[in-house]
C-alpha cells in the first residue's frame, strides 16, 4: 500500500513544483503540471509536464555521474499512487544559499549585464559579443535566490565567496562548469543546444557537493534548437516558443505591458506544448515517453 499524500507534511510550493516532507531525512518533490511564462503561472495546465520534466531530471542525473540527492527510483514506494511519475524521493540536505548558473551563450540577464558593464557577474567578456552568441568559454554566474516573486539576483564569485566561503565557493564553480559541460556536450550529440541552466547544491554530511533540486530541465534551463540557431537575435525557446509566440499574437488579445494576467490557452497550443515538451526528453534520452511511470 503506498501512503497518502496528507500523511507527509507540506513544506512549500514553487511556481510549478510542491515539497512534501516524508521523514525527518527525506523529502518528497511533485512537479505540477503547471506552466509560466512571463512571470505569470498560465492556465490551462499542460498535460504531463510534470511527468515529463521528472523523467527528464531522473535521465540527467544518471547520465551526468555525479553524486544527487536522489533517494529512490520514479517508482519508489514512498511516493503516494496518484503521484507516480512526477515525484523524486530525495535526500533532505542542508542547501548552499547560492544559485550556480553556466552560460556558454549570451543572453537574458547575462546580455543585460554584459551590455552595461562588458562583464557577467564579474566575468569580463570580449567586446563585440551580440544577443545569443557563444562564449568563448562557458561562464560561471552566481545569482542569490529572491524572495517569492522576485528575480534571482546576479552577483560576483566574490559576494558568493562572502556568503559561502572562497573555498566553498570556488567548489561551486569548479562543479558547475564541469556538470554543464556534461550535460551541454550530450545535449548537443542530440541537436540541441543548453544555452545556460541553473544547479543548486546541497552538502553531504562530509561537505562535499551533491546534485540537487531539479536537473537540466527546461524549466531550469535554456533549451535551442540546434538546427535553428542563428545568433545576432533572441532564440526562439525549444519548449515554451509555442505559448509565447501565441501569448504576444493579436489572436491572444493580450498586452504584456499592462499588468493583466495572460488569458487562457487554447486548446491546439496546450497540445502543441505538450508534444513539445515529449519531443525534448524523447530527443535528449534516447527514451520513450510511453514508457514512463504513470500514477499507480
Ligand atoms: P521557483 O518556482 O521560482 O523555482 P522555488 O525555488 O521557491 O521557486 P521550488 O523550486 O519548487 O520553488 O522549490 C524547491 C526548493 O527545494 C528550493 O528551495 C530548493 O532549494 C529546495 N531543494 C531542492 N533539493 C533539495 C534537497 N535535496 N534538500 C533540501 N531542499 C532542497
Ligand atoms: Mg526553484
Amino acid at each position: 500500500m503506498r501512503p497518502a499524500l496528507d500523511s507527509y507534511t507540506f513544506v512549500t510550493s514553487g511556481k510549478v513544483r510542491e515539497i512534501y516532507q516524508i521523514d525527518s531525512e527525506t523529502l518528497l518533490m511533485v512537479a505540477s503540471d503547471r506552466i509560466s511564462a512571463y512571470d505569470f503561472v498560465l492556465s490551462p495546465e499542460i498535460p504531463d509536464k510534470g511527468r515529463i520534466l521528472t523523467a527528464m531530471s531522473f535521465f540527467w542525473f544518471d547520465a551526468l555521474g555525479v553524486p544527487n540527492h536522489l533517494a529512490g527510483g520514479p517508482d519508489d514506494e514512498r511516493i503516494p499512487a496518484e503521484l507516480v511519475g512526477r515525484s523524486m524521493v530525495v535526500h533532505k540536505l542542508p542547501m548552499v544559499p547560492v544559485e550556480c548558473v553556466a552560460r556558454g551563450y549570451l543572453t537574458g540577464s547575462g546580455l543585460i549585464d554584459y551590455n552595461k558593464t562588458g562583464a557577467v557577474c564579474g566575468v569580463v567578456l570580449p567586446s563585440g559579443l551580440h544577443e545569443a552568441d557563444k562564449l568563448p568559454e562557458p561562464i560561471f554566474t552566481p545569482a542569490t535566490k529572491a524572495e517569492q516573486g522576485d528575480h534571482d539576483e546576479n552577483i560576483t564569485v566574490e559576494q558568493a565567496a562572502e556568503l559561502v566561503g572562497a573555498d566553498l565557493a570556488d567548489s561551486l564553480r569548479t562543479a558547475t562548469l564541469d556538470i554543464y559541460g556534461r550535460g551541454a556536450d550530450l545535449a548537443a550529440g542530440r541537436g540541441i543546444i543548453l544555452a545556460d541552466t541553473k544547479f543548486e547544491f546541497g552538502q553531504a554530511p562530509d561537505g562535499s557537493l551533491v546534485l540537487a533540486d531539479e536537473v537540466l530541465t527546461p524549466d531550469s534551463s535554456r533549451y535551442w534548437d540546434a538546427a535553428s540557431y542563428s545568433p545576432g537575435h533572441v532564440q526562439p525557446s525549444f519548449d515554451k516558443q509555442i505559448v509565447r509566440n501565441w501569448l504576444t499574437s493579436a489572436a491572444s488579445g493580450w498586452d504584456r505591458s499592462s499588468d493583466d494576467p495572460p488569458p487562457s490557452l487554447p486548446a491546439d497550443v496546450v497540445e502543441r506544448t505538450r508534444a513539445r515538451y515529449i519531443e525534448a526528453y524523447e530527443l535528449i534520452s534516447k527514451k520513450s515517453f510511453a514508457d514512463w511511470p504513470d500514477h499507480a
